[in-house]
């Protein structure tokens, strides 16, 4: 036995390691775990602002199952009276822009003002292909590591009931959780913008300073929608190109008609890399607020935001329902393959599958 103790290859006796965890966090952890939660108590995490339960429940409400969607329903319902007090951004721009480096920047700003901060992401490049505009890099660490912030990459494609519409519920759980400042990000290039828009109470287009002719490339829609402008990286160099930019979407926007709401768009230039103009841009957002609150245009808005959610869930749970029904997709299928032989028209298909649904 002596001399097995002198091989490296024995084991030696050695310090006790304390555990990582409590006994407490592990066994709350636990419990956590096993017991699916009753809508009571998801209410109650989430109205304490309880981050693990608050995550739980957007999963549920991301869920393609009947019976996880039956409760995410249960529990929106119940937190829905304690939502809708947020300021809710929308922020948009190309990849490459600055987007994640400027939430990152102003979410710190926003934070040590005693805001609580959630981001949440519209991804529309995972709807189309397997890659992802948003969510390939390490993005927003140290925001990410913020007790005060919360950051929600969106759903993932092909989920049931729509984007936007999780998107919307994620939002409203976020507020009900305590969160009073909600960012909402997305990438410039496809129809998640108009989405967006439809769903925030300010939005923000984040634009790049000297790529060319300044308004080539831009989508006129978006800058129509557009409640400020920022033109990004104005730092080492770049200033003046910046402000070149700057001038050059003001006339622009001096071109649209002006605004329902009477707000007067504000077109900025910021560092998020040197904490430039920040302020300004989050300054802009709370006047946008006080302006459209004093003249009643905020709370038509977002009555109107709520018409919009109406009925598009109504659309929503119609094609849902239709292309669910294991006896329409069997007729699908059949006048699919007879709209491809040219056999029949698809409107005409269409008004067939209709009149056969509609006449059960
Ligand atoms: P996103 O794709 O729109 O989210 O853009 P990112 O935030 O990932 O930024 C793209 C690149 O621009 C990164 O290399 C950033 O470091 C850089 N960047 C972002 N903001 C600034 C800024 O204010 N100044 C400078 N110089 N670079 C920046």
């Amino acid at each position: 036995m002596e001399d097995e103790n002198k091989t490296a290859l024995s084991v030696q006796s050695g310090v006790e390691q304390p555990p990582t965890l409590s006994a407490d966090a592990v066994s709350r952890f636990k419990a956590l775990r096993q017991k699916p939660l009753t809508t009571e108590a998801f209410v109650a995490g989430i109205l304490r602002g309880d981050i693990t339960i608050l995550s739980k429940a957007i999963t549920l409400v991301e869920s393609a199952l009947p019976v996880h969607r039956a409760q995410a329903a249960q529990i929106l319902e119940q937190c829905i009276p304690h939502s809708g007090r947020s300021i809710r951004i929308g922020i948009t721009g190309v990849p490459g822009v600055g987007k994640s480096t400027f939430i990152e920047s102003l979410g710190g700003t926003i934070t040590a003002e005693g805001h609580k901060l959630a981001v949440l992401a519209i991804d529309p490049s995972s709807e189309r292909s397997k890659g992802s505009i948003l969510g390939d890099k390490t993005r927003m660490e140290e925001l990410a590591a913020n007790p005060n912030a919360y950051i929600r990459p969106s759903p993932s494609a092909g989920t049931l009931g729509g984007v936007a519409n999780k998107t919307r519920e994620t939002m409203l759980l976020c507020e009900a959780a305590g969160y009073d400042v909600i960012f909402i990000e997305t990438v410039g290039v496809g129809q998640s913008e108009t989405t967006v828009h439809g769903m925030v109470d300010f939005f923000l287009l984040l634009m790049l300073a000297g790529a060319g002719d300044e308004l080539q490339g831009i989508k006129r829609g978006i800058m129509e929608m557009a409640d400020s402008i920022a033109i990004t990286k104005a730092d080492s160099g770049n200033e003046a190109k910046a402000t070149m930019a700057q001038a050059q979407y003001k006339s622009a926007l001096h071109l649209f008609p002006g605004t329902e709401s009477g707000w007067i768009p504000r077109v900025l230039t910021c560092s998020s890399v040197h904490k430039i103009g920040l302020a300004e841009v989050w300054q802009a957002a709370k006047d946008y607020l006080h302006h459209t609150q004093d003249g009643g245009f905020w709370q038509s808005k977002r009555n109107q935001q709520a018409m919009d959610w109406l009925h598009q869930s109504i659309r929503e749970g119609l094609m849902q329902h239709f292309f669910e029904n294991a006896e329409m997709r069997n007729s699908l299928d059949g006048f699919e393959q007879k709209v491809m032989q040219g056999l029949v028209s698809p409107y005409n298909a269409a008004q067939e599958l209709l009149s056969e649904y509609f006449g059960k």
